[in-house]
């Protein structure tokens, strides 16, 4: 269906890491771009073949410009395609983003198993995801594009390649995503911190969460409670949970999920199985509080005493959703220590617990110093010996 300049162009895109104008401005229409129509029809016939997938989108525009290039996946190399309307100046560093993207998630989840992945500028609000193919909005700026093109080419892997229900669980695939989408931020704008920023969109619309674990038609038509539900609590949960297991088991159990699942149905059960295989631990508190309730976390420093030669720190839960207790401790020299107390202390009723440090020379202690828990109130989370801790503020 193309002219032999055209599939010059895609030959050279099919190794190359740098972009390739396949077809631009000047290139477009028959006898340039597509071959000319036989004498006596003025149709083409396009066939198209795909193998595994569940799902199928095309789109055509006389519009379109088209650029290619490709990208190692780990186990062979996957082409990118590009098609939008040139006059769109943040769709010009599309492929480039996509390519990125597919890198990423290869390294980081598990490889691309497909040919190729196209973005397509389509007529939509946002993006949406089909198979190897993605159709994307009119977005104003390239950091954007960027984010729903991470987006959206994450959801091949999540619900395309590892098939979850997205309407009976759809935090399943959109939490996933969201999470993968800030991991993605935060690797392509290193400066900017993606996570800080994800985890006060969620902290500012947690009065209006109902539990994620709920059919995707059962939240109020109105409002943002179905995509705090399914994209950016579950984000911020697993988000959490990364922190709370360590980053090698995290990325362990999250590859192994993917692995398991890969062209299969699995349910949240086999998420939560997955995890708990790998990391060797039940995590029944956790699912229970981050899935099927709308519980907030607060812990609170309630007080910080000499006792002996040694400073007693006792935190408070002031909120539902249990959670361990990250502590980290300054002394007047500089040292830092830090501190884990183990969500168990808080699973028998128990609302405060103590942390004896050694030595009477603490100058700073902070709960949750990296902010990777959903703590609600950050306020309570700090002392220092000129500004003891107060009460927990009425309002965020
Ligand atoms: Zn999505």
């Amino acid at each position: 269906m193309l002219t032999d300049s055209v599939q010059a162009r895609l030959d050279r895109a099919r190794n190359a890491d740098s972009v390739i104008s396949v077809v631009d401005r000047t290139g477009r229409g028959v006898g340039i771009a597509t071959e000319a129509t036989p004498e006596g029809d003025s149709t083409l016939t396009w066939q198209f073949a795909a193998e595994q997938v569940r799902d199928v989108a095309v789109g055509a525009s006389k519009q379109f410009v088209w650029d290619a290039t490709s990208t190692e996946t780990g186990t062979g190399r996957s082409m990118i395609h590009a098609f939008y309307r040139p006059e769109k100046a943040p769709w010009r560093r599309s492929a480039e983003f996509a390519q990125f993207t597919v890198a990423h998630l290869s390294d980081t989840v598990l490889p691309y198993p497909y040919p190729q992945m196209t973005t397509i500028e389509g007529p939509i609000g946002g993006g949406i995801e089909s198979l190897m193919v993605t159709l994307m909005g009119d977005l104003s700026s390239s950091e954007a594009l960027f984010g729903v093109t991470y987006h959206e080419i994450s959801h091949m892997w999540f619900p395309m390649l590892v098939g979850t229900n997205e309407k009976k669980y759809a935090w399943l695939d959109e939490g996933t995503t969201t999470f993968n989408e800030t991991e993605g931020r935060s690797a392509f704008y290193p400066d900017q911190n993606a996570w800080v920023r994800s985890e006060h969109n969620h902290r500012s619309v947690t009065f209006v969460e109902i539990p994620s674990m709920r059919h995707a038609d059962r939240y109020p038509v109105d409002g943002p409670a179905r995509f705090v539900a399914s994209y950016d609590k579950p984000g911020v949960m697993l988000h959490a949970l990364r922190g709370i297991l360590g980053a090698e088991t995290f990325r362990e159990a999250y590859r192994m999920y993917a692995e398991r699942w890969t062209y299969e149905h699995p349910t949240p059960y086999d998420f939560f199985n997955t995890f708990e295989d790998v990391a060797g631990r039940e995590l029944d508190w956790f699912w229970r509080g981050a899935f099927y309730e709308s519980w907030t976390m607060d812990h609170a420093i309630q007080s910080v005493s000499c006792q002996g030669d040694s400073t007693v720190v006792t935190v408070a839960d002031e909120g539902r959703l249990p959670m361990p207790v990250f502590l980290k401790a300054t002394y007047a020299d500089g040292r830092t220590v830090e501190r884990r107390v183990d969500v168990d202390a808080w699973l028998n009723g128990r609302r405060q617990v103590e942390v004896v440090l050694e030595g009477e020379s603490v100058s700073r202690v902070v709960l949750n110093p990296d902010g990777v828990l959903p703590d609600l109130y950050r306020s309570n989370n700090e002392w220092t010996p000129s500004a003891p801790s107060g009460k927990s503020e009425s309002t965020p």
